[in-house]
């Protein structure tokens, strides 16, 4: 295949020079000779940034931003999916607001589970795993995160459970798709998964007053030796964490371990988001950060249901978020992968609740 050569915008010579906003915000090529027409012409050329759709893509909602990386959201989005009037829902069903997480917002207390509460995490822990297994069956070339989304919130609603991201803080889907740079929170949209995507599938769901989170990162098609690595390391930070966990280990330790098994690998930690303690709450104490040295409030005792679930990225541990006020991306664009159980301490140690014995 030969190259076609480049002319200049501003005057039209042979060029080589693309424009780096346009590189960045994958839009057509902009060409100039050199600095001086690029310099000239700028005022001009700018307002492409703001006009152009990038190739391949249908509408970009946020002209003025830059998108750090390749993916964009592909709008607009399903409506939101009805759960039957018979299903008992959290507190934030209806207005968004979790009164319950607010009201305790601030504290490090962690609640000790009674017996009962502990059988009943067992319970929306095997469920909502059987959800996540679900899921996972669509995610394939050419499916659009959406259509996940619609599998995973039937699977929830089938085993009579409330998904836990609807409408919570607004948040408009079941559950979240996260796609190559997009960290956490991604938004189930019209997007089709390309061959070679890395796609995370995080599941949460509400039965019986209590929630269960859990989350993996899937292989979509071929995907190359570096997006392998990075999952597979994610997820063996993820085990060796939670062989830690047993009554006495300090929540802020867990960050050292999953530290330590990232950067042998080259691969930074983000910093942005943590662990929780998850009971009748979707988000309580205590916080679980996941990278090192961090000042984490807490000792593991039995009775004790959080998450560990790292993200880790190839490039920069910074994110940012998108406009849409969810979608988590590397500041450097390079793709982040994340696992994610939920945990219950017992007297000896662990139990993964959410485990895919399957
Ligand atoms: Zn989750
Ligand atoms: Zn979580």
């Amino acid at each position: 295949m030969s190259t076609a050569g480049h002319t200049c915008e501003a005057c039209g010579a042979p060029a080589k020079l693309r424009c780096p906003t346009c590189l960045k915000m994958a839009l057509p090529d902009a060409y100039f000779c050199g600095q001086d027409c690029f310099k000239k012409n700028w005022a001009t050329h700018k307002t492409a940034h703001k006009t152009t759709t990038p190739a391949g893509q249908q509408f970009n909602p946020w002209p003025g931003y830059a998108f750090s990386g390749k993916l964009r959201p592909v709008y607009p989005l399903t409506p939101k999916r009805a759960v039957p009037e018979a299903i008992p829902r959290p507190d934030y069903a209806a207005d968004g607001r979790p009164y319950s997480e607010i009201m305790v917002r601030g504290s490090t207390q962690i609640q000790v589970l009674t017996p009962k509460e502990i059988e009943g995490m067992r319970t929306v822990c095997r469920l909502s795993r059987e959800v996540l297994n679900e899921g996972a069956k669509v995610i394939k070339v050419g499916a659009t995160t959406d259509e996940i989304d619609r599998v995973v919130h039937d699977a929830c609603v089938e085993r009579g459970m409330y998904p836990s991201p609807l409408n919570y803080y607004g948040f408009p889907k079941s559950c979240c798709t996260s796609v190559n740079e997009v960290i956490c929170h991604g938004i189930p949209d019209q997007y089709e998964l390309q061959d070679g995507d890395i796609c995370n599938l995080d599941v949460s769901c509400f039965y019986e007053g209590l929630h269960a989170d859990l989350n993996d990162t899937f292989l979509v098609g071929n995907v190359d030796d570096a997006g392998r690595k990075l999952v597979e390391t994610t997820r063996k930070c993820l085990d060796k964490a939670i062989e830690m966990v047993r009554p006495g280990t300090l929540y802020r330790d867990v960050g050292n371990v999953i530290s330590k098994v990232a950067e042998a690998e080259g691969y930074s930690v983000v910093r942005s988001y943590c662990g929780h303690g998850i009971n009748g709450l979707f988000h309580a104490a205590p916080s679980v950060p996941h990278y090192a040295k961090n000042k984490a409030v807490g000792v593991m005792k039995p009775g004790h249901t959080f998450t560990i679930e790292p993200m880790i990225s190839e490039g920069v541990w910074q994110d940012e978020q998108w406009p849409d006020g969810w979608t988590v991306v590397t500041r450097d664009g390079k793709r982040s992968a994340q696992f994610e159980e939920t945990l219950l301490v017992t007297e000896t140690g662990v139990e993964v609740l959410t485990a895919n014995f399957q």
